[in-house]
């Protein structure tokens, strides 16, 4: 079981909230930092069997302060960052006929200049730590992981949901960018696309009935997926399993980018 800290942005509800307790599953100390101090509070009660072991930390990941103020909580509290997620994301309807510049920015804010934010605040951490290792312990210390929430529209676009296609390529490219630098420190950086996964952001943009058999036509597997579907990839990127892994994105979409023709589906309004 590692005994290692990972911070979780976005880990109050959806898919951030199965990755800490997966992370939790697996012996991880878990800072959940999450906007919405309500459901931080909820989820926190829903992990009282890791007590001791969850901290929740109210941030805002698109404001320098904030995410300062989380960094300091986490060593206060667990001593180390040896993990990151950056999940926190928001997603907001408008394309280039209609959406405000204003809409345009809180996206970006939140989706990429807030990973930007908070990896900047903990690889300046990891790299301190690394360079003050001795020679010894610097070959057998634990390596550090950084992972990205992205989605598969780093590749694929929704024509109304520009900022949101937007932030993801650009979440991508992040990703690649750290990965380089970060290499010779032996810190990994890999982003995670999911496809359509069960969770209220999904329940915003597809809701029910037709607009959601638009979305199963397009999934191969008939089906979205579920929050602990994306947590097992994340745990895995977050392993030693995976210590030869960086700057790659996986993708768990159901075969949606494998796609090229649209499947056949009953739908739910019969
Ligand atoms: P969700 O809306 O269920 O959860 C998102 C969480 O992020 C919430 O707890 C919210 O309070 C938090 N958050 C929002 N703004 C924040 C901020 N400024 N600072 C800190 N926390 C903030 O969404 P989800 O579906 O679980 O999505 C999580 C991530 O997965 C997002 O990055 C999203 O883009 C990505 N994703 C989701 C899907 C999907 O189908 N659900 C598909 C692809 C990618």
């Amino acid at each position: 079981m590692p005994n290692k800290v990972a911070i979780v942005t976005g880990g109050a509800k959806g898919i951030g909230f199965a990755c800490a307790r997966r992370l939790l599953d697996d012996g991880y100390s878990v800072v959940i930092a999450d906007i919405d101090e309500e459901s931080g509070r909820f989820a926190l009660d829903s992990l009282e069997a890791h007590v001791g072991n969850v901290h929740f930390v109210q941030c805002d990941v698109s404001d320098k302060l904030s995410v300062h103020n989380l960094i300091a909580e986490t060593l206060s509290r667990f001593e180390a960052i040896d993990v990151l997620l950056n999940n926190a994301g928001i997603a907001f309807q408008g394309g280039i006929l209609d959406l405000e510049p204003e809409d345009f920015d809180r996206v970006l804010n939140v989706n990429l200049k807030g990973a930007f934010l908070v990896s900047r605040a903990v690889v300046d951490y990891m790299v301190n730590e690394i360079e003050n290792r001795d020679d010894r312990s610097r070959l057998t210390e634990k390596p550090y992981s950084i992972i990205n929430m992205s989605s598969i529209n780093d590749q694929v676009a929704l024509p109304d949901y520009l900022a949101y296609n937007v932030s993801k390529g650009g979440l991508l490219q992040m990703t690649k960018s750290m990965a380089l630098q970060l290499a010779p420190y032996g810190i990994r950086v890999n982003a995670v696309g999911p496809g359509s996964i069960k969770t209220d952001m999904l329940a915003d943009v597809a809701g029910s009935g037709k607009a959601f058999d638009k979305i199963l036509m397009r999934t191969p597997m008939g089906r979205p997926g579920q929050p602990d579907e994306i947590a097992s990839i994340v745990a895995f990127l977050a392993s030693e399993d995976a210590s030869y892994i960086t700057g790659q994105c996986i993708y768990a979409d159901g075969g949606r980018l494998a796609l090229n023709y649209i499947m056949p589906v009953n739908s739910s309004d019969d």
